[in-house]
């Protein structure tokens, strides 16, 4: 059966299906939330916006985000501005208008950083696809924001990640100090 969508359903989908591949989201993505735009339809949306075919290969996976301690630290204020903005349970499900204001303002923060394409520097998410991984990545528990008492700021762990679960701006700060101290011994 298929199910009925009002005006409203569709003119919402399109007005989301144009704001998230304006920001070059992948089409699995974009149709995991859009019901009533098939794919084919949502292709052509993109090409319309972009002039070039959406984009192919691989999907980015949350463990392999982050690549340095320091990727965490950008990792962290993306994260916190999702879930202050977010008027859901970011655990429960993905908030996109949360998500679309979160990755506008970091993007102010940092213009120019936007890779689409690998080199990506230490600032991630890279792009709205990890951004959008990143969001579904706190929705299934696999990234978690923390607090740290000791330093006073949000970290964020991502499980079976190549690095420890901590905070890694104390984590940094303890490598600075160790160097120092092994440079004067
Ligand atoms: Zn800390």
């Amino acid at each position: 059966m298929t199910a009925r969508y009002t005006y409203e359903d569709r003119l919402r989908d399109h007005y989301q299906a144009y704001q998230l591949l304006k920001r070059n989201l992948r089409i699995t993505f974009v149709k995991e939330i859009i019901k009533t735009i098939s794919q084919n339809d949502l292709r052509n949306i993109y090409r319309l916006i972009h002039q070039k075919k959406p984009l192919s290969g691989q999907i980015p996976l949350v463990t392999a985000i982050p690549q340095s301690r320091e990727s965490f630290l950008y990792l962290a204020l993306f994260g916190s501005l999702y879930q202050c903005t977010s008027q859901v349970d970011p655990k429960s499900q993905i908030d996109v208008s949360a998500l679309v204001f979160a990755w506008d303002l970091f993007c102010k923060t940092f213009p120019t950083h936007i890779r689409e394409k690998r080199p990506y520097g230490k600032i991630r998410p890279a792009n709205f696809n990890e951004a959008w991984v990143i969001a579904q990545g706190i929705r299934q528990g696999l990234v978690e924001l923390q607090y740290c008492t000791s330093c006073r700021h949000n970290y964020v762990i991502i499980h079976r990640n190549r690095f420890r679960p901590v905070c890694q701006i104390c984590e940094l700060e303890k490598i600075k100090k160790n160097s120092k101290h092994s440079f004067l011994s």
